[in-house]
């Protein structure tokens, strides 16, 4: 194998190298990252805070209505017994009376609309409770699914690794010098030549450069000064 054809090959695994890495990263990131359940955990936990409190006004409210109920009551067995005998009194009676049955409708009212407002906080909290558990569902179902990807990515890319070294330890120690040092300067140390054309800098090559590339001798592009691979 030609010293350029080698080292294209270290290329090719290096760049597979930093593409799985890539990838491996971004799985790593999402990996136990759980936003989506807490945000629907949140808003459940918000309904639920919602719907004890239209509870509690709704306790509130009946224990009013019952209070007055009581007095109602009071007032008319009061006015039924038939100890009170004086007209004012009486009429006095019976007046408060219907001041407490009209306060007492109004709070009825008021309880009644309460009672809508609690039932469609209680249909919106089973509805949010439903999409939680679908939501958890979904995120465990992702998350084993991350945790397999990473497993493969870490396998191939050990894979990968052995392979570089491999191939590296048979790559003389000057040459790869040199290769890493144009891989960090360029992104990338081997080009491919088609058709005259170094696919590093779409310069077109003297033949005498293409005549040593092609030899098999390592020759550098003498214009992006990338290592000459000739396919
Ligand atoms: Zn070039």
């Amino acid at each position: 194998m030609s010293i350029a054809r080698q080292l294209y090959q270290l290329q090719e695994i290096d760049l597979e190298i930093a593409d799985e890495e890539g990838k491996l990263e971004q799985v790593a990131g999402r990996l136990g990252k759980n936003e989506v359940v807490v945000a629907a955990q949140e808003k459940l936990d918000a309904e639920k805070k919602k719907l004890e409190e239209w509870q509690r006004q709704q306790r509130s409210l009946e224990g009013e209505i019952d209070d007055l109920a009581n007095k109602i009551k009071a007032s008319n067995d009061q006015l039924y017994s038939g100890r009170i005998n004086n007209p004012k009194e009486l009429s006095g009676l019976q007046h408060e009376v219907e001041l407490l049955k009209a306060k007492c409708d109004q709070l009825e009212t008021k309880d009644l609309e309460l009672m809508e407002q609690v039932e469609s906080v209680e249909t919106s909290a089973v509805a949010l409770k439903q999409e939680l558990k679908e939501i958890t569902l979904e995120w465990q179902r992702e998350q084993e699914q991350l945790r397999q990807e990473k497993a493969m990515l870490e396998s191939s890319l050990s894979d990968l690794k052995q392979q570089r070294q491999a191939l590296a330890a048979e790559t003389d120690a000057q040459v790869l010098a040199l290769y890493d040092k144009l891989r960090k300067n360029k992104g990338w140390a081997v080009a491919r030549v088609e058709q005259g054309i170094c696919h590093g800098c779409r310069i077109s090559l003297p033949s005498s450069e293409l005549q040593q590339a092609r030899s098999g001798a390592l020759v550098q592009c003498g214009s992006c000064s990338r290592i000459l691979y000739l396919p």
